[in-house]
């Protein structure tokens, strides 16, 4: 396959040039290749864009009996649709199971059903004595980053400080990345008794319940504990830029940090809060006010925040209607499909980002700090030929009925857009094209991922 005419976008930055695909690799990336025979796609006044590497799925979340309307099959289609050629989704530990079984049954899940290439991080929440050595088992099995949650403590995704720092120790010596959802769990429970005595629990004080010092306070412990354990830390979908400039801090000081947003921090702020479709916009952390928006842009283009992960948890919104209340809602919301598009429009289209930062954040950070580098997120001989043949020209309103996810909401309903992704190929086959996926369920496979190398720069 050989794509012609197009703006190749890599991490080096972009170039006029043609990619020469030979079967599931990229060969060659430069002008004027001449064709020999290939099928010829023309990519005049397209951006050719790596495959989005999303860090961050829920594609089969079961929330304590609240199972998401997508499953690997509807989510990777949904990906497809959207650039993205490779996700990393949470493999959750039961109470009790060794990590091994865990991995072993969400591959049961996935494997047959992904039309797309995927890793695994392990969503840990129990640490038994004596199962360090399990962590190195994992890691030769491929899974090399671990979550887990300082919130939630009435469900099984909570994880005690002591334990935490346990599993920080076993991880330095394993060669495991340890992932935080930093949320202060009492700061969290003391705000919603507060709401509770006072009556304001309607889906209008979602936000209000959460506020950005319960997220700041906690990324502050995971960088002590970071420092303290030796192991590597990445804080997910950080929402505030104070937890960002912690982060920072931190780094400069040698820790080994680092830090994701979403595009939902992006987008959108809290005033929807206040609206008539507050329920189309409840994840957690939650929604900030302006200033706040505006301070991770910033932070994104400046290189103090690695990676964006799309949150993607596809609970149908039907499930919501009539619940106005925020303590009873499992939150999460889609948009694996709609990363790039929203990036793309408010970030590159917005005179916010440029197109190196785009694919450094969306690609191939994503890609180096999970031990894909070398494979995913680059266009360069020998990686994987996963592409994305972006039409910048389009402008429209975006309308769920045009997306994949069986959630069948998005909490970008109504957003003007710049652009639209025209075809995404994953290792040399079409898989998405002009509004059509077309591949076949099962065709996507299972990625190894090597343990983070901090001597990859992220810049
Ligand atoms: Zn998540």
């Amino acid at each position: 396959m050989l794509i012609k005419g197009g703006t190749v976008v890599g991490a080096a930055g972009e170039r006029r040039a043609d990619v020469l695909v030979a079967g599931e690799r990229i060969e060659e990336v430069r002008p004027d290749i001449r064709a020999g025979g290939e099928r010829v796609i023309d990519a005049g006044g397209l951006l050719v864009l790596p495959g989005v590497v999303d860090p961050h799925t829920h594609f089969l979340l079961d929330a304590g009996g609240v199972r998401t309307a997508d499953d690997f099959a509807s989510a990777s289609r949904s990906a497809a649709a959207g650039g993205v050629t490779t996700y990393l989704d949470f493999a959750p530990q039961r109470p009790g199971e060794r990590f091994l079984e865990t991995l072993a049954s969400r591959r049961r899940l996935i494997d047959g059903q992904t039309v797309i290439d995927y890793g695994v991080h392990l969503n840990v929440n129990r640490l038994y004595p004596g199962w360090e050595d399990d962590l190195r088992a994992l890691v030769s099995a491929g899974v090399t980053s671990a979550k887990i949650y300082t919130t939630y403590r009435d469900d099984i995704f909570y994880m005690d400080d002591w334990t935490w720092y346990r599993l920080m120790e076993g991880a330095a010596r394993a060669g495991l990345l340890v992932q935080v959802h930093a949320e202060n769990d009492a700061i969290l429970d003391g705000k919603r008794r507060d709401l509770e005595a006072a009556g304001q629990t309607s889906l209008a004080f979602h936000g209000a319940s959460r506020p950005a010092i319960a997220e700041t306070e906690a990324v502050g412990r995971a960088l002590t504990f970071s420092r303290f354990s030796g192991s590597p830390v990445y804080l997910v979908h950080l929402s505030a830029p104070g937890s960002v400039d912690l982060v920072r801090e931190a780094r400069a000081q040698g820790v080994r940090a680092l830090a994701e947003t979403c595009p939902h921090f992006l987008a959108l702020d809290d005033s929807v809060y206040a609206g008539p479709d507050a329920a189309r916009f409840l994840m957690t952390p939650p929604l900030r006010d302006r200033s706040l928006v505006d301070g991770l842009w910033q932070r994104l283009g400046d290189g103090s925040i690695h990676t964006v992960g799309s949150d993607h948890c596809g609970f149908a919104l039907s499930a919501r209607l009539g619940v106005d209340d925020f303590r009873k809602v499992s939150p999460g919301v889609p948009g694996v499909e709609t990363s790039l598009l929203v990036l793309y429009s408010l970030g590159v289209a917005g005179g916010r980002i440029d197109l190196a930062t785009l694919v450094r954040v969306l690609c191939a950070n994503p890609a180096r700090v999970f031990g894909l580098w070398g494979r995913k997120g680059d266009l360069a001989p020998g990686f994987d030929a996963d592409l994305v043949l972006f039409d910048p020209g389009p402008r429209r309103t975006l309308t769920a009925g045009e997306l994949h996810s069986r959630a069948g909401f998005s909490p970008y309903e109504g957003m003007e857009l710049v652009g639209k992704v025209k075809t995404t190929i994953a290792r040399g086959e079409i898989v998405y094209d002009q509004a059509q996926v077309c591949a076949q369920p099962g065709r996507g496979r299972y990625l190894p991922c090597a343990p983070f190398d901090p001597r990859l720069g992220l810049s």
